[in-house]
């Protein structure tokens, strides 16, 4: 291994980064090139994913429908910057990644025959599962057993070897079967109860298919997406992720302990176009 996965923390708890894990390239076999990270680093040795928890006081004011605050799923490009940095100093080539909506791209020219139409955008939350990291939940936002659905994601690609982390289990936090309270969370009838499935590296897990109107034009906490006209909007400050912020801090499955409850009234909530 070139770098150790304790080195490689050090870095980032330099930078006031909260989590960090490490995805092997194994995990992208069956990626499509569009989404792929060797489209663009074809010697990239290990996925780096990162992030920096929201504080749950961000969520208060929108859970009591009084105070709207944005609250970012991806972190800003600084901290990517400084570990890329961080990695050139120690002899290493690594590749920031600003995640935007997959449904930006592919947006150019193909440069040469047989490569990807620019830009190629791997998946953030895809990745964070192979970094073990967490998961993707039902309803579509990345899960943590730190911080549940409450962080800001971002990923960087290198030609270390770092010894890369197992994938993370589906169903550690998202309890499909049962759960479902971002499905009941929705005032507009969004999300679907019936998921479709989609392969996590090795795995294959379910998550809800959405009504892009209704979620595009939300008025419980979603906010719209401004890269992109006809993505999906952040939706970790929806009523969908809200009840799901609730139900898994009750059930007991997030790490941090808090002395009072997050959801502490009926939620408030309406159909997209009541
Ligand atoms: S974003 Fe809004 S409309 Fe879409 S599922 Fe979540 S709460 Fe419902
Ligand atoms: S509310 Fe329940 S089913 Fe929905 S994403 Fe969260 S844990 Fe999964």
């Amino acid at each position: 291994m070139d770098i150790t996965r304790d080195t490689l923390k050090t870095w980032t708890d330099s930078l006031g980064l909260d989590l960090v894990g490490v995805a092997s390239l194994d995990g992208y076999r069956d990626v499509d090139p569009q989404w792929n990270p060797l489209s663009i680093l074809p010697k990239a040795k290990s996925v780096i994913v990162f992030g920096k928890s929201i504080p749950r006081s961000y969520f208060r004011g929108i859970e009591e429908g009084t105070l709207w605050m944005r609250v970012n799923r991806y972190l800003p490009p600084r901290p990517a910057y400084y570990l890329c940095r961080i990695f050139e100093d120690n002899g290493f080539l690594a590749v920031p990644c600003s995640p935007l909506a997959q449904d930006r791209w592919p947006d150019g020219v193909v440069t040469k025959e047989g490569k990807p139409a620019p830009n190629v955008m791997p998946d953030i939350n895809l990745a964070g599962q192979l970094a073990g990291l967490g998961e993707i939940g039902y309803n579509g936002t990345f899960l943590t057993p730190e911080f549940g659905a409450r962080q800001s994601l971002g990923m960087c690609f290198t030609e270390a070897e770092i010894e890369p982390n197992t994938p993370f289990q589906a169903g550690q936090l998202c309890d499909r079967a049962n759960c479902l309270a971002c499905v009941e969370g929705c005032p507009a009838a969004a999300l679907s109860a019936d998921g479709a499935t989609r392969k996590v590296g090795d795995q294959t897990t379910t998550v809800g298919t959405y009504s892009e109107e209704k979620c595009t034009f939300c008025v419980n906490g979603a906010f719209p997406d401004t890269s992109c006209a006809t993505a999906p909007p952040n939706k970790l400050a929806a009523a969908c992720t809200r009840a799901c912020i609730a139900c898994l801090e009750d059930g007991g499955k997030i790490k941090t302990g808090y002395k009072s409850k997050f959801r502490r009234r009926e939620a408030w909530g309406f159909d997209t176009f009541e």
